[in-house]
């Protein structure tokens, strides 16, 4: 196959460019750099199948050749991040999703939309199934992604009945791993910088909110598993193992022999208070389900941020 990847250069992107390079198939990445990093991509930037392309897919992505999929992975994904870019984050979901669904029909390709938990908002049921509706707050500070996501699916779906085109789209729960960038203000990467350096362990709130950490080759393992099914609606890929952020920081601590102290600030607007992915459909559908467990995942990503 001959793989588009906008956000390449990416956290998640990245890891695809990688999956699918050892898989045999060639990539094109896209990227503007804006979250995304250069380092990222450098391992293969020698490998004939392997081509890179700087854009804004905000604007006409234009894509010589043979294209067999398009993955849409561009977009800020910490929420420390979407609330530095706001526009950015809703123009990449709304006008870089018109673009990347353009190009797909345009090649014949198929497209694979990376979406979010995110769709579930502050979830009023727990575990989250697909065919939950959410509960997202349009005008608060997580709007932009949430919405631009929103967006994002019904566009694909839209493209799929209007125009016929195949579409997959991956509901993504937290996921961590090597790549993730130090700075990017999410849990994991915090707590991990925070452990080494001896600085205080930020927990937001008291810590009792829940996400359910999934180890970053357990998603792509699903991503490809999606890619190659015939399953043109959403389905949740992530980690059912749901842990309260106070313990995943506990955790973090003990991991990593660390003296830090785990201090209490504020929580942010709208974080949700729980989240945990039902992945019955991914079980049933793709035969898919994570097999690295939390310390394994924690190891060797505490091991990047070592090496620095
Ligand atoms: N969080 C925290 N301390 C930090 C960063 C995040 O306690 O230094 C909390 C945050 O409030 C949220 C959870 O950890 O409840 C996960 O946050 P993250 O930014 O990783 O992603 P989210 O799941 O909210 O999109």
């Amino acid at each position: 196959m001959r793989i588009v990847i906008t956000g390449g250069a990416g956290f998640l992107g990245s890891h695809l460019v990688e999956h699918f390079l050892d898989r045999g198939d060639s990539v094109v990445a896209l990227d503007n750099f804006k979250t995304g990093d250069p380092k990222n991509i450098a391992p293969f930037k020698n490998n004939k199948r392997f081509a890179f392309i700087r854009q804004d897919v905000t604007r006409y992505i234009d894509v010589r050749g043979r294209v067999d999929a398009v993955l849409h992975f561009a977009s800020p994904a910490s929420p420390v991040d979407y609330a530095r870019y706001p526009i950015p984050t809703l123009k990449v979901g709304a006008l870089g999703t018109h673009n990347a669904l353009g190009l797909s029909k345009h090649k014949k390709a198929i497209f694979m939309l990376a979406s979010t938990s995110e769709i579930y908002g502050d979830p009023l049921l727990s575990p989250q199934r697909e065919d939950y509706w959410g509960n997202v707050n349009p005008i608060g500070p997580r709007g932009v992604y949430d919405e631009a996501k929103r967006f994002a699916e019904a566009m694909t779906m839209a493209y799929h009945r209007y125009h016929k085109m195949p579409v997959r789209i991956v509901r993504i729960f937290n996921t961590y791993g090597p790549r993730m960038r130090k700075n990017d203000g999410r849990a994991v990467p915090n707590f991990i910088t925070q452990a080494l350096t001896g600085k205080q362990i930020t927990v937001y709130g008291r810590g009792r909110q829940t996400r359910s950490l999934c180890y970053v080759s357990d998603l792509v393992r699903g991503i490809d598993a999606l890619l190659r099914s015939n399953v043109q609606a959403p389905v949740n890929i992530g980690n059912p193992n749901e842990l309260t952020i106070l313990a995943i920081a506990e955790t973090i601590k003990r991991m990593t022999g660390s003296k830090s102290r785990i201090v209490f600030k504020p929580l942010p607007i709208d974080d949700p208070r729980v989240r945990r992915p039902n992945i019955a459909l991914a079980s049933a559908k793709l035969k898919w389900r994570p097999q690295i467990g939390l310390e394994e995942g924690l190891r060797s990503t505490i091991g990047y941020f070592r090496r620095g």
